[in-house]
């Protein structure tokens, strides 16, 4: 495995072409494209790194796995009367479909689908009780205290907000936002402004691993959410995923993704230059050359 790590590493430093930092959130535009960080936590625990594996990134979507297990787990089916299962086919931040489709996000990895799911663990709760239980969920998954979340981020995408605050506001007219737009867009803010390095996410992964890694939440939703990244994890990108990785993997706008290998290992790459769908140039070709050398696939 360090062998195969090496290698990616070395084919990642020498690219030229990294795609292009996302610049919509001000606070991220002047993260250095140059890094490329890669973590394999296998299902016995062995862990391998190479790169900047033990750098802090902002996990931004890769938080909506996280947000995703804890609503199954408190509402279980009841959740899909608000969201979809369905790729988008559109970009992360599209409106478009939501008016055709009555403010029903087709997927809960696309921004508006994971506004309803934080929408939807919000109820009842203060926003600073939310992000306590996520960050406990997320610390525990990795077994690692030293997660927390970068203010100056959450502050950044919050001023620069409107996009999102107009899906949530948007699914309020429609009847499926239960919470003033404001807060759960903010909650929603702080979330994506996790920050961890690629050995806490691929350790924080191992719950999604299958029967053999810790059991944080049930079997069935370990393969419902794996389901859901296979086809929906990288967006208007998640097709091509599927196609050139075979395995289930989620993205976020920081550059990184969140890899699992069923019954055998999570994956953590990063890299912060991002391609035409908004998903890391370097951590896609990374995740290609991984499955492709490893041998490992969903897909047998
Ligand atoms: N916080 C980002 C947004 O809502 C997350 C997007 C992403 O990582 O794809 O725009």
């Amino acid at each position: 495995m360090k062998t195969i790590l090496d290698r990616i590493s070395k084919h990642a430093d020498a690219q030229t072409e990294r795609g292009a930092v996302a610049s919509y959130i001000p606070e991220l535009a002047s993260v250095d494209p140059k890094q490329f960080g890669m973590s394999v936590v296998m299902a016995d625990g062995q862990s391998f790194s190479v790169g900047d594996a033990a750098t802090r990134f902002s996990i931004q979507s890769v938080s909506k796995v996280f947000t995703l297990a804890l609503a199954l787990g408190r509402l279980g089916d009841q959740l899909w009367s608000r969201v979809g299962r369905e790729p988008s086919g559109l970009p992360f931040n599209s409106i478009l479909q939501l008016e055709h489709e009555r403010g029903i996000p087709r997927n809960p990895f696309i921004n508006a689908g994971a506004l309803v799911v934080t929408d939807a663990i919000l109820a009842g709760h203060q926003p600073r009780e939310v992000l306590g239980e996520l960050l406990r969920f997320v610390r525990a998954a990795a077994g690692d205290d030293d997660i927390h979340i970068n203010k100056a981020v959450a502050k950044s995408e919050t001023e620069h907000g409107a996009r999102n605050l107009s899906l949530a506001h948007f699914m309020q007219a429609q009847g499926n936002f239960q919470n003033p737009p404001e807060m759960t867009c903010g909650t929603y803010f702080h979330q994506c402004a996790i920050e961890m390095t690629c050995e806490q996410l691929a350790r924080a992964g191992r719950f999604l691993i299958g029967a053999t890694g810790p059991s944080l939440i049930s079997q069935s939703n370990v393969r419902r959410i794996n389901a859901l990244m296979l086809t929906c994890g990288h967006y208007d990108g998640s097709g091509e995923f599927a196609y050139r990785v075979g395995l289930p993997g989620k993205s976020g706008v920081g550059g990184g993704i969140l890899m699992i290998v069923p019954n055998k290992a999570s994956v953590a790459i990063w890299s912060p230059g991002l391609n035409a769908q908004g998903n890391s140039q370097l951590g896609t070709e990374a995740a290609e050359k991984f499955a492709e050398m490893t041998g490992w696939s969903v897909f047998g």
